[in-house]
């Protein structure tokens, strides 16, 4: 059998052949000084980048006859040094552009200008920015200045700063295994469940053609203790990590994303997709995750070295932009509606003979629950043969309650725990959940309906804000009017504080009435245990559950009325009394319920052949199916781990 290592023979001919036909193809005056693949794209180094630039009807004739990516970069030795790039540039932008910041970037030839005022920056028809690039070499790309700065953002990019030599050359050994011939004249593609099959969570699915083996999603079982359970079925004969040529993330919880830098631990060296705010929010979330699984003696499956590793790998790609992921698949990754950044997967595969989408978490149609921080999901493809959906909340009685019901009764909880002295504990998912409710409450107390008490964000949902407010470009487009068009930010409400310290956690524990949101939402680690320690004697004071609150939790003893807790401190046994109030609201969520599920697939367009439900518990995935198959007439499949379906 020829196995997809072996199949190098002939690229390196293809390669050369591709070079000799783009120079001949491209103006003299541009000057190519180098053609290299870099990733998915053919990117053309240039001593003369801006006469490309006005040639831009060429680059893209010839990107569509090769069917290739084309990008187009300065020649390293034309861009000018850095300080007098930097020093020119301040001299061109107009001042009322306020700049705050110039991040360059190596790797891309690019040189970020964060402004208070971009169109300053970017000048009548973007005449400043073609000024710049012709003066000083470096692609400018203008953002507007985050109001909230990120120390996680910051990290990332001085990592890619640091290795740049090592992520260019991660980038041209998967470009050469991108653009390889074609060698294996069969069409068949099946997708294999390793995790996240008829159950919630350690999603991941196996997509294999002839040509190309990719993951999508790579995630962890969060409150499962045993390896058996955390992880996906990885010791199966189809997965051989050698062959997976790209691996994506739809979105950084995770139950999705957890487990991408244990493939690196593993050995894998190939490309990682997402989209910027993804890449942000998954490196967010795995660091927490490896801190409090050492800080709680559990299994650490990875280090911090294995997810520089991914950052080094992650190539990010923007919404509705097309990219190869081999010789037979294309991406593109559409809004999902579910968390910031979060993505329907839509894969074209052998030159769009079939097309598969694949919404591994979403949010769809929201009548009676719409949210404020996204727009729905997409519901239009331009083919597609078939629809894998997740269905947690696919059940009959699955019915989120009225957005604005669940609204009205938290701020009622909230008035009424902290007029009588008392703290409400909010535990929360750091990203999607926390923002969704800072909004509401800034809403609120903005309408003075909310009375007015200091809101603490514990650390990771403060960071996990920051990275919001960095990629304003993926929030709904009535949340970005508001923080643009009406100067009203609600991440930006003076209400909220920041919490860093135990110190500061008993001074509010201890203090004035607040209320508190924390990490983990189900009580299953993280502040908001030790949050909920402090404050659960007290009847003054409420709890609210905003999540699902999973079997074997504590926020699950909790929220079914067990008034008895037992933990172990410092070695010692604990009895405690749970007095506080306990509510559980439902209306918050970021999935869609079930006639959320049937509303999307009324408005899906094309109508595909066949949908596979997962990402559910068996019997609610089965119920929908029903449901699916028997309004609309097509084939249905509810697979359960380690199931193949052949889908051709
Ligand atoms: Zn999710």
């Amino acid at each position: 059998m020829v196995k997809n290592k072996d199949k190098q023979y002939s690229r390196e001919t293809a390669i050369e052949q591709l070079k000799s036909n783009l120079i001949d193809e491209l103006p003299p005056n541009a000057q190519i000084s180098k053609v290299v693949f870099e990733g998915p794209f053919v990117v053309l180094y240039s001593l003369n980048p801006t006469a490309l630039m006005e040639n831009g009807d060429i680059v893209k004739g010839l990107a569509k006859s090769l069917r290739k990516r084309i990008v187009i970069r300065s020649d390293v030795s034309v861009r000018r040094v850095k300080d007098e790039a930097q020093a020119r540039m301040l001299e061109i932008v107009p001042e009322n552009a306020e700049i705050t910041n110039m991040i360059f970037d190596d790797e891309l030839g690019e040189v970020i200008i964060e402004a208070k005022k971009p169109g300053a920056v970017i000048g009548r028809s973007g005449a400043t920015l073609r000024e710049i690039y012709r003066e000083i070499s470096w692609r400018p790309k203008v953002v507007r200045s985050p109001p909230i700065q990120s120390q996680l953002i910051k990290s990332i990019r001085n990592t890619l700063t640091a290795e740049s030599e090592k992520r260019k050359n991660a980038l041209i050994n998967i470009g050469k295994r991108i653009h390889r011939p074609k060698v294996i004249p069969d069409s068949y593609i099946r997708l294999t469940g390793l995790g996240g099959f008829s159950e919630v969570g350690r999603s991941c699915l196996l997509l294999e053609t002839a040509e190309t083996k990719v993951l999508i999603d790579c995630g962890t079982n969060v409150g499962s203790r045993e390896p058996n359970q955390m992880f996906p079925h990885f010791n199966i004969a189809e997965f051989d990590i050698a062959e997976i040529d790209a691996v994506l993330v739809t979105h950084a919880h995770l139950d999705h994303s957890g487990l991408v830098p244990f493939l690196f631990k593993w050995g894998y060296r190939g490309p990682v997709y997402s989209n910027d705010a993804t890449l942000s929010l998954m490196t967010l979330l795995q660091k927490d995750y490896i801190d409090v699984s050492e800080r709680e003696g559990k299994l650490v499956p990875y280090n911090q070295r294995d997810i520089k590793q991914m950052i080094l790998h992650t190539i990010t790609r923007r919404y509705w932009e097309v990219t190869d992921l081999s010789n037979d698949i294309r991406l593109t990754m559409t809004p999902a509606g579910h968390i910031l950044g979060s993505s329907i997967i839509h894969l074209h595969i052998g030159d769009g003979k079939y097309n598969l989408a694949i919404a591994n978490d979403f949010k769809g149609k929201r009548k009676r629950s719409p949210t404020q921080l996204l727009d729905r999901a997409n519901t239009r493809f331009p083919r597609l043969e078939t629809m894998v959906l997740e269905s947690t909340y696919g059940g009959p009685r699955d019915n989120t309650p009225r957005r604005e019901d669940a609204e009205r009764q938290l701020i009622k909880i909230i008035n009424r725990t902290t007029s009588r002295g008392g703290k409400v504990l909010i535990p929360s998912l750091a990203v999607g959940r926390a923002q969704e409710l800072m909004v509401v409450l800034a809403h609120y107390y903005k309408r003075r309906e909310m009375i007015d008490v200091p809101v603490y964000l514990d650390g990771l949902i403060a960071e996990a804000t920051a990275i919001h407010s960095c990629h304003p470009e993926y929030l709904s487009a009535h949340l970005q009017d508001q923080i643009f068009n009406e100067g009203n930010n609600p991440f930006l409400c003076e209400i909220f504080k920041t919490v860093s310290g135990q110190g500061e956690r008993k001074s509010i524990t201890g203090g004035s009435p607040s209320v508190i949101m924390a990490t983990s939402e189900m009580l299953t680690g993280g502040n908001s245990v030790e949050y909920f320690k402090q404050l659960a004697e007290d009847d003054r004071n409420s709890i609210v559950f905003v999540s699902y609150q999973a079997e074997g939790t504590l926020g699950r003893r909790i929220s079914s009325g067990v008034k008895e807790i037992r933990s172990i401190d410092d070695g010692r046994m604990n009895m405690m009394r749970v007095s506080m109030d306990i509510h559980q609201i439902d209306g918050f969520s970021g999935h869609s319920d079930r006639n959320e599920i049937m509303n999307f697939f009324r408005e899906l367009s094309p109508k595909p052949e066949r949908v596979i439900l997962i990402h559910g518990q068996r019997n609610k995935s089965q119920s929908l199916a029903q449901a699916i198959g028997k309004r609309y007439h097509v084939k249905t499949d509810v697979p359960m781990n380690l199931e193949t379906l052949r889908l051709n």
